[in-house]
Order: C-alpha cells, then sequence, then structure tokens
C-alpha cells in the first residue's frame, strides 16, 4: 500500500512539474515569424539555418523590443494566410506592401525601396522595356508583385514558377525568354550564374514593409518602434552595407 502511494506521489509531482513547464511557456509568449527562406539576400538558407538582410533586422527589432521570437520558414504565397489564421504573428519576406495587401494586414513603415526588373540571358537586346515581353514567354513567381506587374502586360506568355530559383533554372534552360523579379534577389543571381543579365527596363518602385494582423495594433507599434531604434542605432545602415 506504502508502495503505492509513493508512486502516485511521484505521479502527481511528475504531472504538476509539467503543468508548470507549459505555464512558464507561455508566459514567454514567443512571437511568430513567417518568411520564405528563398529570396536572397533578404531570407535565405545557409548550412540549414535561415539568415539574410530580413533575418538580422527582425532579430535586432526583437532585441530592442525584448521580444522572442521563432522564424517559420513556409512557401510566399502562404504567408499572409497564415497570419490571418494565427500560424504566425509577423512576416517579414521582401514584401511589397501594396494597395491589394493592405486591404488584408497592416504593414510597419517600409524598411527598403526596391522594384521590378526582367532578367535576361546575356547578349539579348531584343528587351528593353517592360512592354517589349509583349509576345515573348516570361518567368514569373506566383502571387509576387512582378506576378502582378506582367499579368498587366497585355500579349506576354506567363509561366508561373514556386521559386525564383525555379525561374532562373527555367531562363538558364532556355524555357522562357525573361524572368521578372525584384531587383536585389536578380542582381544576386545573376552575379552568381554565367550568362544571365539584367535587362535595361524601368519599373515603379515598391516598398518592403513588415506585416502583422489588422487588430495586432500594439505589435506594430513595437515593430515600429524597434525599427526606429535599429536605425537610430546605426545597426540598420550596418545591414545594409552587410548585404547589398
Ligand atoms: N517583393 C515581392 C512581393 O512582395 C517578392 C517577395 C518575395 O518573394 N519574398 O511579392
Amino acid at each position: 500500500m506504502k508502495k503505492l502511494l509513493n508512486i502516485l506521489l511521484i505521479a502527481v509531482m511528475i504531472v504538476s512539474l509539467a503543468a508548470c513547464g507549459g505555464k512558464k511557456e507561455e508566459e514567454k509568449k514567443v512571437i511568430y515569424v513567417g518568411t520564405n527562406a528563398e529570396f536572397p539576400p533578404f531570407e535565405y538558407l545557409e548550412d540549414g539555418k535561415i539568415t539574410g538582410f530580413d533575418m538580422e533586422l527582425i532579430r535586432e527589432i526583437a532585441k530592442e523590443t525584448e521580444m522572442e521570437i521563432k522564424i517559420e520558414d513556409m512557401s510566399f504565397d502562404g504567408l499572409l494566410p497564415a497570419l490571418q489564421s494565427k500560424k504566425v504573428d509577423i512576416v517579414i519576406a521582401g514584401m511589397t506592401a501594396n494597395e491589394e495587401r493592405k486591404k488584408a494586414v497592416n504593414f510597419t513603415s517600409p524598411y527598403y525601396t526596391a522594384s521590378q526588373v526582367i532578367v535576361v540571358k546575356e547578349g539579348d537586346t531584343s528587351i528593353n522595356s517592360f512592354d517589349d515581353l509583349k509576345g515573348k514567354k516570361v518567368g514569373v513567381m506566383l502571387g509576387f508583385t512582378g506576378d502582378l506587374v506582367v499579368s498587366e502586360i497585355e500579349g506576354v506568355n506567363i509561366e508561373r514558377y514556386n521559386a525564383s530559383y525555379a525561374g532562373i533554372m527555367a531562363l538558364q534552360s532556355d524555357k522562357v525568354d525573361a524572368v521578372v523579379l525584384d531587383s536585389e534577389p536578380a542582381k544576386n543571381y545573376v552575379a552568381k550564374n554565367d550568362g544571365l543579365a539584367i535587362a535595361q527596363a524601368n519599373a515603379e518602385k515598391e516598398e518592403y514593409a513588415i506585416a502583422v494582423r489588422k487588430d495586432d495594433t500594439e505589435l506594430l507599434e513595437k515593430l515600429e518602434s524597434g525599427l526606429k531604434a535599429v536605425k537610430d542605432k546605426g545597426i540598420y545602415e550596418e545591414l545594409l552595407k552587410k548585404y547589398f
């Protein structure tokens, strides 16, 4: 009987300890950050770890605002749905704060200005503007702003890919004539792959910002103050130098 009581007592202790542990976790309130680590130099995998400009930026913001964050990697078109369904609380993914997205989520002030560019095979002089894409086979990434820009031009034969490297590979193997992509990742791919070039064509500027749910005003303010602190302390400038 005594033995049984002892066992029971130990069992109760284990259960209550586990409960305590659980509560501690909850108190810490981890903030989940969604990204798509296929967008160098903003976010990419290096030795299995997610790194890049955005990742360092959000880690610095978290430090400034004493937030504990955990980064979750997912497909780009799954990011805003994950935010809405509370799988993540923040999205930072080189995401352009465009009007369409602003209807669904809130954005911080912009942290980077970019634009769409056209990547072609080196020596291809037939494309010098976005209008020149008419009649061409053009690779874009599903749901990216490049997809929207090219979709507005009539008469383009659009091929949609899930990740920018897939589009670049299609260009290298002549499956498409051009790929429309954000400026920095495009420069990155052109620098790392022989035989590619960026066509001289102008597109409207786009601004990247961090997204949160519409009702999460407290988190938005926190991010805003963190972003300001990171800029004021010169950390932002250092990251720019490191990645661009
Ligand atoms: N800036 C583009 C967009 O918002 C691409 C972003 C990305 O691929 N990570 O759609």
